[in-house]
């Protein structure tokens, strides 16, 4: 286990940090089993109240003079970063794939995506623009201008352990805020080793303590930061029940959050479709990283035409399907991450054929050699109506469900008929068809494709979803925005003092 000595990642390791430091804390230990075999690859030491509030006292007294740092200085920061990423690529790749279960090539796709968001963020460093209006008064100026917020609180998810992170902080830090973040408690060794990675740039830089705080733990911590006024802007990833209650604690204060939540991802296969696009498209989208992605495809809309015939195309592709340890490049699909994980799928089976879904491609848990763990499962396909309850419920699992459509009004308005609104997919050589899915009575997603499932974004656009998923954007495009508090300045420049809309105030 090469990959832990290079990260620094020892058996026992301290889990909470200014940035510079790490704490000593009293609270409970999180053990990080490996999905990929049972291993138990380390314990980290999670937050207790005392720490928490150290790191938030750190991150206070750091932003006064982080946010006097000149952008530019601090996208150099992020430059640094993302050089050092690149030495750890391989190492980080690896932890991630070990610690998730994802195979390894998105492991290191993960990584990639940091490498990504760092240049961006160092562009970005010199574009935080604002914009300058015409005053209605003579001898006026009027412009806008963007100021750091503060305290950049982050929640992720497990699934993404690292890079949803990265997405966050390299903005935030750019913007002028300092950050802390809480990583999945599934996948707390890959915040340690994060941290472990940028330690060093940040010592060599002088960058003030507090800037890049870490505070491992589970639910309790993510609340104490949630109901923490001194936290302007929580950005919280994972499911819908989870973005609910950071909505609601964070909504109570007034202060600002920023949600990525659950989806349930819908292409729509026209009877116009190339089918060597969708099958790929439609595989990939709902077998890779065994399902466990916000934009996994889930549901399958098919033209009644080319259904039966598709059909068959999806038994073969599934058949051919290679499941095991993900750090094998020859499988397609490795574990889920842990046995809650495995029995909230056994139960979503039975509940789709409870309510009359028919599996064209069974499921099932795999057992004995190779599959030690207890995570490992077959990925499935079942006929379903998108009315099921269980086809409105996002289960984190490879359950494809497939249904059919007459008219592409049709197709839309189930595309369109579930609670959340995260990613969609079109595949047509049709133009008519496409525009008519990308207009305003259209997709109701955040993202919607044409001829590309509804899996792997790019990080130059905005990223996320409507409706259950929280509406947030993180990431590309123009993101940076909620990181920073806008301004509007009004300058007078002469002797008199007109006054807005005309009003007469004579002394
Ligand atoms: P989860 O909701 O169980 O946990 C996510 C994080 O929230 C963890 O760090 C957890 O400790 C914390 N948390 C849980 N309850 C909390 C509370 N009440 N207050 C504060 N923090 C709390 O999610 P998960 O199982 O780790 O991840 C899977 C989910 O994440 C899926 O629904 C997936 O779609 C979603 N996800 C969404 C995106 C996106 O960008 N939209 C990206 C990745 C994952």
């Amino acid at each position: 286990m090469d990959f832990l000595k290079t990260l620094n990642i020892n058996a026992h390791n301290k889990g909470v940090s200014t940035g510079l430091q790490w704490l000593k804390t009293k609270g409970e230990k999180l053990s990080s089993f490996s999905p990929v075999d049972g291993t138990l690859i380390g314990t980290v030491a999670a937050a207790d109240r005392a720490a928490y509030d150290a790191v938030v006292e750190k991150a206070q007294s750091a932003f006064a003079e982080w946010r006097t740092w000149p952008a530019p200085k601090r996208g150099e920061i992020v430059r640094q970063i993302g050089m050092e990423l690149r030495q750890y690529k391989t190492a980080l790749g690896t932890l991630v794939s070990y610690e998730m279960g994802k195979s390894l090539q998105e492991g290191l796709g993960e990584v990639q995506e940091m490498i990504d968001i760092c240049d961006f963020a160092v562009g970005l460093s010199r574009q935080l623009h604002g914009l300058t209006m015409h005053s209605e008064r003579p001898g006026h100026r009027m412009y806008e201008q963007y100021h750091p917020l503060g305290i950049v609180g982050i929640i992720s998810a497990f699934n993404f352990p690292v890079a949803v992170w990265s997405w966050n902080s390299m903005l935030a830090w750019v913007c002028g805020d300092v950050t802390i973040w809480k990583p999945s408690e599934k996948t707390p060794l890959c915040g340690v080793a994060c941290q472990n990675i940028i330690q060093s740039v940040f010592k060599r830089n002088n960058v003030p303590e507090g800037v890049c705080g870490l505070i491992s733990g589970g639910r309790n911590v993510g609340e104490w930061m949630s109901a923490d006024t001194r936290v302007p802007l929580v950005s919280a990833t994972g499911s819908t029940r989870m973005g609910k209650a950071v909505a609601a604690t964070v909504g109570e204060r007034l202060g600002r959050s920023l949600l990525e939540l659950g989806g349930n991802n819908a292409i729509i296969i026209s009877a116009e479709a190339d089918i060597n696009i969708a099958i790929t498209a439609a595989v990939f989208g709902a077998v890779g990283t065994a399902g466990q992605r916000c934009t996994t495809t889930r549901r399958l809309i098919i033209h009644e035409k080319i259904y039966n015939k598709f059909k068959e195309h999806l038994i073969n592709a599934y058949s051919q399907l290679k499941i095991g340890n993900p750090l094998n490049e020859k499988n397609h699909v490795g574990p889920l991450i842990d046995t809650d994980a495995v029995k909230n799928y056994v139960d979503a089976i039975e509940k789709c054929k409870a309510e009359g879904g028919n599996f064209i491609v069974e499921g099932g848990v795999l057992k004995g050699k190779n599959y030690q763990s207890g995570c490992y499962v077959k990925p499935c396909v079942a006929e379903a109506k998108n009315s099921f309850e269980i086809v409105q419920h996002e289960t984190f699992a490879p359950i494809l469900y497939i249904m059919k459509y007459k008219t592409m009004d049709e197709a839309i308005a189930l595309q369109n008929g579930v609670p959340q609104g995260l990613s969609s997919s079109i595949i047509t050589n049709n133009l008519r068809e496409a525009e008519q899915f990308l207009s305003a009575a259209g997709s109701d997603c955040g993202i919607a494709n044409v001829n590309i499932g509804t899996s792997g974004a790019e990080i130059g656009g905005a990223f996320g979803g409507e409706k259950e998923t929280g509406g947030g954007r993180e990431s590309g495009s123009d993101a940076w925005k909620v990181y920073m508090r806008r301004q509007t300045n009004t300058i007078n420049y002469t002797d008199k003092l007109p006054l807005a809309q005309g009003i007469k105030f004579d002394l």
